[in-house]
């Protein structure tokens, strides 16, 4: 047997670049946690949805699992018509993948040579500069401005003849504004029309904002947009993994072509058709969750905490450099946030209980 687990195999150089995965403290409760006296802990580090799955959709899932020794339909069919009709476009512009990171991956592969650059705002996405790294092509981003929303005029500045994707993240992860619908327009209107832009909408079912864009209205209007959104957050299937895009045909027919065979399960497939069927039931979970995000952000107001404009369920501390010192101080509270060290910390909206305990812990914080 070899001495080490070290091998001289040659991998790409652009790996350096790319930070490994940090997964978040499971939340399941620790045994310093009960000698600390804290008798619960509350994930609310990656913008799940604290509610279980539907009872209609979990027995759904489960009749699914006795057929895993099959392989799903690699099409979707079913779910591609159900969401196409849900969303009001045809088939031939909805394709699938595994979450909208999936997605994301295969649309940078289909429009980017190595060296062609990506151009998002930043701080956003965490995803974004992995996903770009890994395809080979170059990140671009564009700072904030002070308010945590996108500077559009300065993303339109940061495009030049190599720019083949521009991403615009809205709600913002984790800063929490949307970006205007008039701003988008003109933004989109002062763009190459060859160059494919992407409105990636986690986040739309937690939008109230008068102003903020309707995504379908500019997609429809505009050739080079695709609209990503995703099962992930409001429906409540994150670990499911099945995300989409809205787009033109010619990029739709790319996309699939892209995609990693498989991969989306029938599991998936399932709970997403599920899912689309329960929508009025799953809406209900969503408008508690914006009361619950409205009575935080209220409350944070109240202790004089100034917080950027959130319309996603998540609310964003911007600490600076007491990001890390905030984050022990929730660790130590039996919340698990997810700090940004040197920039912030982004603290999802979740259960009831959960977010009593944050405004107590960000006022205590910010008051001490
Ligand atoms: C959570 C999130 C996604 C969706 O991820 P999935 O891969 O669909 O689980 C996409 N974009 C942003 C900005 C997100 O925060």
């Amino acid at each position: 047997m070899s001495e080490s687990l070290e091998t001289p195999v040659r991998l790409r150089t652009t790996l350096d670049s790319v930070p490994g995965y940090k997964p978040g403290r499971p939340a399941a409760m620790a045994a310093e946690d009960s000698e600390r006296g804290v008798t619960s802990v509350f994930k609310i580090s990656s913008n799940e949805n604290p509610y279980p799955p539907l009872p209609s959709v979990l027995d759904i899932v489960r009749e699914a699992a006795t057929t895993m020794n099959r392989y799903p339909d690699m099409a979707s069919s079913e779910l591609t018509h159900a969401l196409a009709q849900r969303v009001g476009v045809s088939a031939d512009e909805v394709s699938f993948g595994t979450g909208s990171v999936g997605v994301l991956a295969s649309l940078i592969q289909i429009t980017c040579e190595p060296g062609d650059e990506v151009v998002y705002a930043w701080r956003s996405f965490e995803a974004y500069p992995i996903v770009v790294a890994l395809a080979g092509a170059r990140s671009v981003q564009v700072p904030l401005d002070a308010d945590a929303r996108h500077d559009l005029d300065a993303m339109a500045a940061a495009v030049t003849d190599r720019t083949r994707l521009l991403i615009v993240c809205t709600p913002n992860n984790p800063t929490g504004p949307s970006v205007r619908a008039d701003e988008l327009r003109a933004f989109l209107r002062s763009l190459p029309e060859d160059l494919l832009v992407v409105l990636d909408e986690a986040y739309l079912e937690f939008v109230v904002a008068d102003d903020a864009p309707d995504a379908l209205a500019i997609y429809r209007e505009f050739p080079n947009v695709v609209v990503l959104r995703t099962f992930s957050k409001a429906y409540g299937l994150a670990g499911l993994r099945v995300g989409y895009a809205l787009a033109r045909p010619r990029i739709t027919t790319a996309l699939r072509k892209a995609a990693t065979p498989f991969g989306v399960s029938d599991m998936a497939q399932k709970a997403a058709i599920a899912s689309i069927a329960a929508f009025d039931e799953l809406q209900e979970r969503v408008v508690s969750l914006v009361a619950e995000r409205r009575r935080v952000v209220d409350a944070l107001g109240e202790a004089g905490v100034d917080i950027p404009d959130t319309q996603a369920n998540f609310v964003w501390l911007p600490l600076g450099e007491r990001a890390l010192e905030f984050a022990a101080f929730a660790d130590e509270n039996g919340l698990v946030v997810r700090p940004f060290d040197g920039d912030g910390v982004r603290c999802t909206i979740a259960e009831v209980e959960a977010n009593d305990r944050l405004i107590d812990v960000v006022t205590r914080f910010y008051a001490g």
